[in-house]
């Protein structure tokens, strides 16, 4: 009874390898998994002490305890050296991503595949996996309950994927430039959802007349523009 978020999550975990699942919160992910008999070996991550005990629970509830192992600590921190062939960070903002990736890189070596899931921001995190080696093998958008996710799959190499792009790569980087070019059927509505967002949110802040609210109207007004050109 994965949602649909975690199923498409769970789809891009390689069978039989050593995964992690940092921020791991319940522990449904690589619990379902480990059901379906295509988990090698799972690390469970969290910093908080309440989804910690909560994934505990359920792991050792479910008899796996041999099979996966929750930890509680910071980020990439919870992993020794060459421990894991796969991370997953889903569910969170793409610069608590980037920064858990970018304070545990020497935690990575022994990594093949990132799976991504930000919840916003994820230009953050195409502009951290570029600049770090990772070339971007797929990108998804998943609609589960009503909500547009994100999901960014990444493997070693510097294979520039951006190429000669007919819009502006920074554009591109919030779009997923995978998603542009394989014409992700979401990705439109996702985009049309995102821009009703942008003209509530600039319809509200039209009756402000703090510095702040007429800074941010500018860049809404800028986004927009961009957001319409390009769809
Ligand atoms: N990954 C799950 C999912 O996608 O359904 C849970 C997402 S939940 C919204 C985010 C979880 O990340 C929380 O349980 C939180 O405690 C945990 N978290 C936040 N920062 C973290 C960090 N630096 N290291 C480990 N876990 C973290």
């Amino acid at each position: 009874h994965l949602s649909e978020r975690l199923a498409q999550i769970a789809s891009w975990i390689l069978p039989q390898s050593r995964v992690a699942d940092i921020g791991g919160d319940h522990g449904w992910l690589l619990l379902a998994v480990a059901q379906k008999g295509l988990l090698g070996q799972g690390i469970i991550g969290e910093v908080n002490r309440g989804p910690f005990e909560n994934a505990a629970g359920r792991i050792q509830a479910y008899g796996l305890g041999q099979q996966i192992d929750v930890r509680l600590g910071d980020g990439l921190s919870v992993l020794r050296d060459g421990e894991v062939d796969q991370v997953v960070i889903a569910g969170m903002g793409g610069a608590l991503i980037t920064s858990i990736l970018d304070a545990g890189k020497s935690k990575l070596t022994s990594v093949k595949r990132l799976v991504l899931q930000p919840n916003i921001g994820g230009h953050r995190v195409r502009q951290w996996l570029v600049a770090n080696q990772w070339k971007l093998v797929h990108e998804e958008i998943i609609y589960d309950a009503e909500i547009y996710y994100e999901m960014i799959v990444a493997e070693r190499g510097s294979e520039d994927i951006y190429g000669n792009p007919p819009i502006p790569r920074l554009i591109l980087e919030r779009i997923g430039p995978l998603l542009w070019q394989n014409r992700d059927p979401l990705l439109l509505a996702k985009m049309q959802e995102e821009l009703t967002q942008m003209k509530k949110v600039y319809g509200q802040l039209s009756k402000g007349q703090s510095k702040q609210a007429t800074l941010r109207r500018e860049e809404l007004e800028k986004e927009m523009e961009i957001w319409e050109q390009v769809m």
